[in-house]
């Protein structure tokens, strides 16, 4: 049977249009549409092409967006100023800080500075432990988009061998507690873990979380497995190895158009959650 693919770029822009009708619902009812407010600090090209990506995901769904751009040299105590402004303002519904920020910055204080309500990204530890706990909160985008992915090409999930190669704070981590929360047998891989390729090979579900070009080969992937790749690099090359995949697979993410889309309409669909909150009393 071929590999099924699990089209990001296709459930991503199905959640789109559900989104623009609850919008405009919203707006309705309310007058206002949600608002999301993007923060961005110094001008890494790549970092400018995400932030206008999710600003257009917001036009595409009829929201606003307004756009926080501090210079290359802000400082930790300019940027907790800027985000607690932006918790202070009603109109603003959701604050995604872009990662990485500047060396200089401390981001953890930055992202734990961002209001809980308004933290549509999953960044901010109590949100974490939120999530981890099985209690309601906005899951980190990446993994939360994942999850959907997953959940929508009903990819059974429960007594299954996960393995997570990569332990970032805002996906390897959550991404970990999210298929744990629903009964995988979680497996974490970093750069420290011994026989990485031994460690792959059990996975009945993949996650590809490394940041380095298709570091994971797909000589080592079981045949069968269920394949998620989050990598993006120049060329459109992903964390896993792309030859061969789709004959050992026996469903994965394409990259691009896998991961990437779903992390932004996770995202979105968060802060339309928390318009609704506020403007829908
Ligand atoms: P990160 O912060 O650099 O973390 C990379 C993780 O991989 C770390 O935990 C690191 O281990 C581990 N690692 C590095 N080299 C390894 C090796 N040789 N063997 C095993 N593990 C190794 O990266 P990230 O922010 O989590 O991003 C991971 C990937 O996802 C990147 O390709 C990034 O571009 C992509 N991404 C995509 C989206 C999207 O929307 N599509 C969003 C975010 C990230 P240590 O902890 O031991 O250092």
């Amino acid at each position: 049977m071929p590999a099924l693919i699990l089209d990001g770029k296709k459930l991503a822009a199905d959640t789109e249009s559900e989104l623009r009708a609850r919008v405009s619902k919203l707006k309705e009812a309310s007058g206002k549409t949600p608002i999301l407010a993007t923060i961005l600090v110094g001008n890494d090209p790549a970092s400018e092409t995400y932030v206008k990506m999710k600003a257009n995901a917001c036009t595409r769904v009829g929201m606003e967006s307004t756009r926080v751009h501090l210079p290359e040299t802000t400082s930790t105590a300019e940027l907790l100023e800027k985000i607690r402004e932006l918790n202070a303002n009603p109109s603003v519904h959701g604050i995604l800080l872009q990662h990485p920020v500047p060396k200089q910055i401390d981001e953890r204080a930055a992202f734990e500075a961002i209001a809980i309500e308004k933290d549509v990204d999953g960044v901010t530890c109590l949100g974490f432990g939120r999530m981890a706990m099985g209690v309601p909160a906005y899951g980190c985008a990446t993994p939360a988009g994942i999850m959907s992915l997953l959940k929508h090409y009903q990819i059974p999930l429960a007594g299954k061998q996960a393995v997570v190669v990569g332990r970032s704070a805002i996906l390897g981590k959550p991404m970990a507690m999210m298929l744990l929360n629903e009964d995988a047998t979680v497996t974490i891989c970093h750069s420290k873990t011994q026989n990485l390729p031994e460690m792959v090979g059990v996975a009945d579900i993949l996650i590809g979380a490394v940041g380095k070009p298709e570091l994971i080969k797909t000589a080592w992937i079981k045949k069968g497995a269920v394949v998620v790749d989050a990598g993006y690099h120049p060329g459109g090359i992903g964390d896993i190895e792309a030859a061969g995949l789709s004959e050992v697979a026996s469903a994965y993410t394409p990259v691009p158009g896998g991961v990437g889309p779903m992390t932004i309409s996770t995202l979105i669909r968060q802060t339309v959650e928390s318009g609704e909150k506020t403007l829908g009393k």
